[in-house]
């Protein structure tokens, strides 16, 4: 399902066919993936540098500038999901701030029906999140979805960010897996190869992370712009709508 793939994907691509019986672990990302990346991009690129341009009597393009900046400096590490360390870093209670916010926090369409089909056929998946657990829990308060999983793994846990290929023989020690039999699906390319890395052997991109951004397919991994495609046609029956937000 990984092997390299030359030709470009397009939203007509055939939908993937996942071997289901033999796929025993389900691994599902959470930002991007379930849940529409509009809220987070929102909320770094405009909400926050608005609050940090008030604090600290900012214009609101040089606040930008200045936040755009220190987010690069710490991209694809632990410390970048850790809303503690920007609380400290920024001087502005985080946590707070998102919760102004997290009317904006959307599901994507048919994600309900496709963990309801996981669980339909015996697989119940595991979220695995480089989100910090105080951000899942103002997520999980808006959008209702745990219970639909067997476990919930936030890299803070692991203390290794996804995007480490380390990350996923410690992800073995939280939750036991193989590799070999493990489907994981991720709205992030980089943390897609770190899971090849790893031994993952079904992969699948998200190429649709934000309702408000055009889908850009993978050439490299099986894409989707919707769960619809991973459904057997029979079972979903969820109209499709617009993510909320
Ligand atoms: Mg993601």
């Amino acid at each position: 399902m990984n092997s390299p793939d030359s030709s470009q994907p397009t939203a007509d691509s055939p939908r993937p066919k996942l071997p289901w019986a033999e796929i025993d672990t389900v691994f599902l990302d959470l930002d991007g993936t379930l849940l529409d990346k509009h809220f987070d991009d929102y909320f770094w690129e405009q909400h926050l540098p608005m609050v940090y341009a008030g604090r600290h009597r900012l214009p609101p393009g040089q606040a930008r500038e200045e936040l755009l900046a220190i987010y690069r400096s710490v991209e694809n590490t632990l410390a970048w999901t850790d809303l503690h360390y920007w609380s400290n870093r920024l001087g502005l209670d985080v946590c707070a701030e998102k919760r102004q916010v997290s009317h904006l926090v959307g599901i994507h369409p048919h994600v309900d029906s496709f963990l309801t089909f996981l669980n339909a056929i015996g697989k119940r998946p595991r979220l695995v999140t480089n989100a910090h657990p105080e951000a899942l829990r103002i997520k999980l308060d808006k959008v209702p979805i745990g219970h639909h999983f067997a476990g919930i793994i936030c890299s803070q846990e692991i203390g290794l960010a996804k995007e480490q290929p380390e990350f996923w023989p410690a992800l073995g020690q939280a939750t036991s897996y193989d590799p070999a039999r493990t489907l994981f699906v991720d709205d992030t390319e980089r943390v897609l190869d770190s899971a090849a890395a790893g031994g993952l052997r079904y992969l699948v991109h998200i190429a649709r992370p934000s309702s408000r951004q055009p889908a850009r397919f993978s050439s490299r991994f099986p894409s989707i712009s919707s769960f619809a495609e991973l459904l057997p046609p029979t079972f979903n029956n969820e109209c499709p709508r617009a993510a909320a937000g």
